[in-house]
């Protein structure tokens, strides 16, 4: 009996309308919701997994075209920029496959800090962040002073 009443939907498998957008009128995290966040993280990380490839391949071949002595500097701070792009993006995918997880497991959502609703906004904007925005912005204010975190600006 009890059983049935058991969730075994996969969010992973849950197939939303076209153009569903998450409500305040739902429930909070609501198998819909999740699976909305689900595919969103999954669709970004997808994206960034061919952007990635792009990158590599059409930089290297352009600057080998266009590359003269007199550009070497700017070669070299390009590289250094891609190569910076590259480990963000790389750091940025496996937190988005954690996040992933987090979903799947039903605790995406909540602060991870003080555990209240992170709140449906907040997510859409950054679906990557486990921390509502006033203890965020405390971390970014002790950060700020230390070093500073690689993916500020997708939390
Ligand atoms: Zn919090």
């Amino acid at each position: 009996m009890s059983d049935k009443n058991k969730q075994t939907e996969k969010i992973s498998e849950i197939v939303l309308p076209k153009d569903y957008k998450p409500s305040k009128d739902e429930t909070y995290m609501s198998p819909k919701q999740r699976a909305f966040f689900y595919h969103l993280l999954d669709s970004w990380q997808q994206q960034l997994r061919g952007d990635a490839s792009k990158t590599v391949s059409t930089m290297t071949e352009e600057k080998a075209l266009f590359a003269d002595p007199s550009d070497r500097a700017t070669l070299e701070t390009d590289r250094n920029f891609e190569l910076r792009t590259r480990d963000r993006e790389r750091k940025l995918i496996s937190k988005i496959l954690r996040t992933m997880e987090i979903v799947e497991a039903n605790e995406y959502g909540y602060c991870e800090e003080c555990g209240v609703e992170i709140g449906l906004g907040r997510l859409e904007a950054r679906p990557v962040t486990d921390q509502c925005i006033s203890c965020k912005t405390k971390e970014e204010r002790s950060e700020k002073t230390s070093s500073g975190s690689i993916d500020d600006s997708y939390e």
